[in-house]
């Protein structure tokens, strides 16, 4: 995991926040390349989940919502951690995390840092707290969402009278969402500030048990089809009966196979019942029962779930496609040579235009037309500066799947050379036919 820490950073896909002033902890900034990234893995959600399903559409709401939303969803009250601090250097900790695995109560454990005494276990609500307008007290405070999923359920009656569909449907929407954690750690994993990719699917009460498993199924086909996570590196686990939240039906993890973290959750599905729904209309007097017009029936819809974190989702692609050989493969080096082998849909950037050599008008003219035909579609870099072999090698471990040299041969037969980064094979294609080329195979 320290290597992976140590790339993202060397290659801009991911920066502590606010590094120069020392940084602050849970926060991450995506650079250059982890923010074209991080688009493409929600472009690809949106895609699977919204624009190819006639009954699911989308949703963008506000970030801070009427705080009377997290009293109903029982946030206010329950989303809380068990948090215990040490007497001694005041380090603070998750006791759950402390208890996990070690068969001991947590008055038989002491600080992991110092060996001092633990205090006792208080809760503490994750939610992060912030004022309305201008005065500071309790009548004006509010909080930044700790989930997206909330603002579908008090939408759920704006969407139904607006647009024309039947149960079973769905909303989904993708945003930040922000968690006071006590200890946020491993990278990207457990941060205090992230991005989720949440949908509601709505069902007929009775029916949870079909459509449970359909999301299960097709989630992790998203993982393994779309992104191209390695099948060996997923699975699923579901959490026992006595374990499961009171008003849930059944909930499974995702979990990837991270280094050195080893099996943690990437997404959760879960099965909620009409809980949410209920809870809303409670508060709100709002009637958010559903109308089957055919059958005369009106039900609180029952919900499933899948709910997926963007920041995790990128680590674990990551982790995924990472690979180091050791000799280097180009034969040209003995050092360790690095490819990310990311599915094109993923890779940051798609083509790298090359012209050969970098002071010869010609060809690096020739160079910038072939980037203006081929950048307003597919994501291009243009690049002229090192040797031809270090440049492939640098858009090797950045993951860019094709390279595009100009040389002096294309000055005469309007030809350039595609180079495949996993095969390392090279064809020789007309400038004419590389949008038809890489429309397949991008
Ligand atoms: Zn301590």
């Amino acid at each position: 995991m320290e290597k992976i820490v140590s790339f993202c950073k060397r290659k801009g896909f991911i920066f502590q926040s606010s590094s120069i002033y020392g940084g602050i902890g849970g926060f991450y900034d995506y650079g250059p390349l982890g923010s074209q990234m991080k688009k493409n893995i929600k472009d690809n959600w949106w895609n699977f989940m919204v624009n190819t399903r006639a009954n699911v559409v989308g949703l963008d709401s506000a970030i801070i919502v009427n705080p009377k939303v997290w009293e109903a969803s029982g946030h206010l009250e329950n989303f809380t951690d068990p948090l215990t601090e040490c007497r001694k250097c005041h380090k603070r900790f998750r006791a759950d995390h402390l208890i996990e695995g070690c068969g001991l109560e947590l008055s038989q454990i002491k600080c992991p840092e110092c060996n001092g005494d633990l205090m006792d276990v208080r809760n503490f609500n994750l939610m992060l707290k912030t004022f309305i307008g201008p005065v500071e007290d309790s009548s004006s405070i509010a909080y930044l969402r700790p989930e997206t999923a909330q603002a579908i359920f008090i939408n759920f009656k704006n969407v139904l009278d607006t647009q024309r569909l039947k149960i079973p449907f769905g909303i989904a929407q993708i945003g930040k969402a922000f968690r006071n954690e006590i200890t946020p750690g491993n990278f990207v994993f457990r941060t205090r500030e992230f991005e989720q990719m949440e949908m509601e699917f709505f069902i007929k009460p009775g029916e949870q048990e079909k459509w449970f498993k359909y999301w299960l199924d097709e989630r992790i086909r998203w993982y393994t089809d779309i992104l191209g996570i390695k099948k060996e590196n997923l699975r699923i686990k579901e959490t026992p009966k006595e374990d499961l939240a009171h008003y849930a039906i059944a909930c499974a993890d995702i979990e990837y196979n991270f280094p050195s973290m080893g099996w943690s959750e990437i997404e959760g599905v879960a099965s909620r019942g009409d809980y949410d729904l209920s809870q809303h209309e409670k508060y709100s007097g709002e009637d958010l029962k559903y109308f089957d017009e055919a059958k005369g029936e009106k039900y609180i819809p029952y919900v499933i779930e899948p709910s997926c974190g963007v920041d995790r989702t990128m680590l674990a692609l990551i982790c995924d496609a990472y690979e180091e050989l050791e000799k280097g493969r180009s034969g040209d080096s003995n050092a360790t040579e690095i490819v990310l082998k990311l599915n094109s849909n993923i890779s940051p950037i798609k083509i790298a235009v090359l012209p050969l050599v970098k002071n010869k008008e010609e060809i690096t003219s020739k160079a910038k037309q072939v980037f203006n035909l081929l950048s307003p579609c597919f994501v291009s870099e243009y690049d002229e500066t090192g040797t031809i072999g270090k440049r492939y090698r640098r858009q090797d471990e950045i993951g860019t799947p094709f390279c595009v040299t100009i040389d002096f041969d294309t000055l005469n037969d309007n030809a350039v050379t595609v180079r495949n980064r996993d095969t390392m094979g090279q064809e020789r294609i007309l400038i004419k036919d590389l949008m038809e080329y890489f429309n397949k195979n991008v």
